[in-house]
């Protein structure tokens, strides 16, 4: 079928709203539009575009993930070669650098530099043609990278179509892909209850990532993008002149520049910046291994051009690794609440990163062995993301005599059975389910702040209950008494009044704290909202096929295979019911702004009304907003949310268009009480 004018329109129009809403959420980080409205907005076009094919464009915002994997990559050739930085460890090395651009340069008074924080990913070399993202390719040897086009697409934070009047042939934007803090750690978790090794930085982890072959994959893993070098070609009317304004106009073309940089007047002040960072970088949401000082006046670097490998007009100043030694005075094993089995090393306490570490993952079997790690050996250890620290390497040369190699055990510590390793898995594991290490394990995870934030019950209350009888599993903490914990060895009436309290008090907690409470593999929180989101029960969500899982943006094959099975096993489906009479809430509750769950979907939103509806008259209008908790007010003002746009609207429009007002049509508010009347 052909589409018409009007649909044709109608599939700009919600490209439009959705960039908007993509741009405000991923690169300003602030979003104006409800997950669940974009949701609904992005359906509509999805519609459309299976509908009528002929209308997709490469810079739909559906076409961030593609259909089918890849098979391999290509390796290209850059447009323009990416270098490498040189390096500056201290205040000489950067005077160093400054001193011999200087020389090269006689005419460099007044010269400024530009500080940006140097983030720890991947650099990604992006070319628009025309405006419109075509080519994204990994930086390989600098000459030649390979083609990643349909992963880099999966980065909401890269703009698929600039923001530009009229863009130029060809401009090509140079930055850095990065795995959050977070996500890399939820990762290593991940990767450590399979027993598969860590990734060592956020860098490694992010290579491994872009070069997945499926793209979904790599959207699941939410990568972000830092821009921070622009190439105009030679035609583009466009002068920018230092490389603060190339910033400044790569966040106005729509992307995520960060924003930490700065203007340096002298080394003195690029020292102080690099000073500053070294404790701040440490509560960012990203990992940052140094800063890079840039020329700030591009004809300056220009003239002072590449070495063979650097750029002469820019250095990185680098933090030193946070990589310490210390001694190994035991090596044990940890059983995970999923039955893994991990080898630790417990040590000699020591400083790590800020915090004093005295366990570290030795992650399985096969690494004990490559690593020859042993009691008394003195080790290098590091800490890779935030959470799990991880030994290196192990210095042999200052081995004691009379050490003797680490044996596995072969039964589980904690109940005796024997431990499986099955073929093709680099993970053991104990494999019964009754195994108290699992218990204690879900029931930790269980109370941790994120899921049902139950304060008290931390590892030792936890064993106490599990040693005394008292929980066997997760429900039974629902049958808690304070006279029966009181009882209990180092309770007493507070402390056990306490638990009782908290406890009961976690049935409030939301759906989405209780799904991920249930600790299913990698249902980690976010997939637990998104999960909640799209199955706003669980009776739903039990009854979800994996294609229905997998549907859903952000839900990948693992995640979705994984949550299918769990609810195939007796044990959790008897668990479910009895958490239902304990009076935890297994659905989105009508508080929450969320569109599957909400009957007051539009809770304190003001709308104005313009133009002729085409179906409802505008007192049904009203009526409909009101019913989902809107407010209905006369004149656009700044506080507007929505303008319910009809035809031959008058100046509201013009008014509201000029204060940035988002836009809402008839069928947009139907869809959305349609929705709010499925619950
Ligand atoms: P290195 O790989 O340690 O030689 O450092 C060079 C790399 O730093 C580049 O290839 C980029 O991937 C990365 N980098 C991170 N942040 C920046 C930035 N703001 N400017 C330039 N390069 C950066
Ligand atoms: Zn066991």
């Amino acid at each position: 079928m052909k589409a018409n004018t009007e649909i044709t329109q109608k599939v700009t129009q919600l490209r439009e709203q959705l960039q908007k809403a993509s741009y405000a959420y991923y690169v300003l980080d602030n979003p104006f539009m409800e997950d669940s409205i974009y949701d609904q907005l992005y359906r509509q076009l999805q519609d459309l575009e299976t509908e009528f094919p002929d209308l997709i464009t490469s810079d739909s915002p559906t076409q961030r993930v593609g259909d089918r994997p890849a098979s391999k990559f290509i390796s290209i050739k850059h447009n323009i070669p990416l270098y490498s930085l040189e390096n500056a460890f201290n205040l000489e090395e950067l005077n160093k650098w400054d001193d011999r651009w200087k020389r090269l340069q006689t005419n460099h008074n007044n010269q400024n530099y530009v500080c940006e924080l140097k983030i720890d990913g991947c650099s990604l070399a992006l070319t628009y043609e025309k405006g419109i993202l075509t080519r994204g390719v990994t930086r390989g040897d600098g000459i030649m990278g390979e083609e990643i086009t349909q992963n880099v697409k999966t980065i909401r934070s890269i703009p698929l179509k600039l923001n530009l009047e009229n863009p130029p042939d060809l401009i090509e934007v140079r930055g850095e892909a990065f795995l959050p803090l977070k996500t890399f750690d939820e990762l290593n978790i991940e990767r450590q209850e399979k027993g598969e090794y860590l990734f060592a930085n956020p860098r490694n982890a992010t290579a491994g990532t872009l070069r997945q072959l499926d793209s979904k994959k790599v959207a699941d893993r939410r990568l972000d993008f830092f821009a921070y070098t622009l190439h105009l070609s030679g035609d583009s009317d466009i002068k920018i002149n230092t490389q603060w304004d190339s910033l400044e106009f790569l966040h106005q073309m729509g992307f995520r520049v960060n924003p930490h940089r700065q203007v340096c007047q002298d080394i003195t002040e690029v020292d102080q910046y690099f000073q500053d960072w070294d404790n701040k970088r440490k509560s960012l949401p990203y990992m940052t291994d140094g800063v890079v000082v840039k020329l700030n006046l591009i004809s300056l670097q220009e003239e002072l051009g590449f070495t063979q490998k650097f750029p002469r007009w820019a250095i990185a100043l680098k933090y030193p690794a946070e990589e310490v030694s210390t001694i190994v005075t035991e090596i044990t094993v940890n059983i995970g609440r999923t039955g893994a089995v991990t080898p630790m090393a417990i040590m000699q306490p020591v400083e790590v990163a800020g915090t004093t570490v005295q366990r570290a993952t030795l992650h399985n079997e096969d690494r004990v062995k490559e690593l020859d790690i042993r009691v008394g050996d003195t080790v290098v250890i590091r800490k890779a993301g935030e959470i799990i620290p991880e030994v290196l390497r192990v210095l042999k040369e200052l081995r004691p005599p009379n050490t003797i190699p680490y044996q596995m055990p072969k039964n589980c510590p904690e109940c005796g059975s024997k431990l499986v390793r099955p073929k093709d898995e680099a993970v053991t594991r104990c494999l019964n389910s009754s195994c108290p290490a699992i218990l204690r394990g879900s029931l930790i995870h269980w109370g941790s702040r994120d899921a049902l934030d139950i304060r008290g019950l931390g590892e030792k209350n936890v064993i106490l209950l599990i040693e005394n009888n008292l929980v066997k599993s997760i429900a039974d903490l629902y049958n808690l008494t304070s006279e029966k914990i009181e009882k209990l060895d180092r309770m007493g009436k507070k402390s056990a009044d306490n638990l009782v309290t908290a406890i009961n008090h976690s049935k409030q907690q939301s759906y989405a704290r209780v799904l991920y409470g249930l600790g299913i593999r990698y249902v980690g929180k976010v997939n637990a909202e998104i999960l909640t989101q799209n199955f706003p029960s669980i009776d739903v969500l039990s009854q979800a096929k994996i294609t229905d899982l997998e549907s859903v943006y952000g839900i990948g094959i693992e995640i979705a295979q994984s949550v299918f099975e769990w609810f195939k096993i007796p044990e959790n489906l008897d668990l479910i019911p009895q958490l239902k009479n304990a009076g935890l809430s297994f659905k989105n509750q009508v508080s929450t702004v969320n569109i599957s769950s909400n009957s007051q979907l539009l809770e304190g939103k003001t709308f104005v009304l313009t133009g002729t509806l085409p179906t409802l008259k505008r007192k049904e209008a009203e009526d409909i907003i009101k019913k989902l908790g809107g407010k209905i007010s006369s004149s656009v003002s700044k506080k507007t949310d929505y303008l319910l746009l009809g035809e031959d609207a008058g100046s509201k429009l013009e008014k509201a268009r000029g204060l940035g007002i988002k836009e809402m049509s008839e069928e947009d508010l139907l869809k959305i009480l349609q929705s709010s009347e499925n619950i």
